[in-house]
């Protein structure tokens, strides 16, 4: 049987990677998670002077040099590892420039080809949760499952901060829901592979709903189409 494949969108901060890790550790699936690849060509631009912090830049330059990039994801004891000419950006993925550039640069055909190519190579050889925007529209329109996340923006906001240990104060949260509204927009208005859930996507509000309880939803979907954990 050809490998299954759990497909999770949904707008920023909606859960999706802690939610796809779950559900992939449950059924004994590889977690992907397409976003950090968009990270890595996004950090890659930036450490190559290509972009700057604002936006201004070559494109093309990046364009060109994306056949020559090592982007790998090396499969570690805690779920992929991802690697761009042998080095491990690791929490500089997260860096809010990098955040900025990689949604600027998600819109880039060549990008998309590149990160859709590597994310379908390993797809191919193992059952996978993967986690991203065009997860279930476009990457993998025929996933076995496709789920889509949302929740109010505050409480993505909200989340996002706790997350990064900081408090969520009124006006933080605030702030932040604002730079998620503008990736959003910025997601959902692009020409290429816009966010959008699937026609036949499970769609999932988890404003009100705790971690577990959307795992254990997923969970049950996937159950009852025939996709049964790995190791049991
Ligand atoms: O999921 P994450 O927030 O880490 O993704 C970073 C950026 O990469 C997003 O804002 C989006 O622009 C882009 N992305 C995408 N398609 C995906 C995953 C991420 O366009 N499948």
């Amino acid at each position: 049987m050809s490998p299954r494949i759990v497909a999770i969108d949904g707008p920023a901060a909606s859960g999706k990677s802690t939610t796809a890790r779950r559900v992939a550790d449950a059924l004994g699936f590889e977690h992907l998670n397409s976003g950090l690849l968009y990270r890595a060509v996004a950090w890659a631009a930036r450490e190559g002077g290509w972009l700057q912090d604002s936006g201004d830049g070559r494109t093309d330059a990046v364009d060109r040099a994306l056949p020559d990039l090592g982007l790998e994801l090396v499969p570690g004891a805690d779920g992929y590892v991802v690697r761009v000419d042998g080095r491990e950006p690791g929490s500089a993925l997260r860096d809010p420039a990098v955040t900025r550039l990689a949604s600027l640069l998600s819109a880039r055909a060549p990008v998309r080809r590149r990160v859709n190519e590597l994310v379908r190579e390993e797809a191919r050889r193992r059952d996978v949760v993967c986690d991203g925007r065009d997860i279930g529209t476009v990457v993998f329109p025929h996933a076995d499952l496709k789920v889509f996340l949302y929740a109010d923006e505050e409480e993505r906001a909200r989340r996002r901060l706790l997350e990064r240990g900081e408090a969520p104060a009124l006006e933080a949260v605030a702030a932040e829901a604002g730079r998620l509204r503008e990736r959003d927009a910025a997601d959902a208005s692009r020409s290429l592979a816009p966010l959008h859930p699937a026609d036949d996507a499970v769609r999932l509000d988890t404003t009100e709903l705790s971690p577990g309880a959307v795992v254990d939803r997923i969970l049950r979907e996937a159950r009852s189409r025939g996709i049964r954990p790995r190791h049991v």
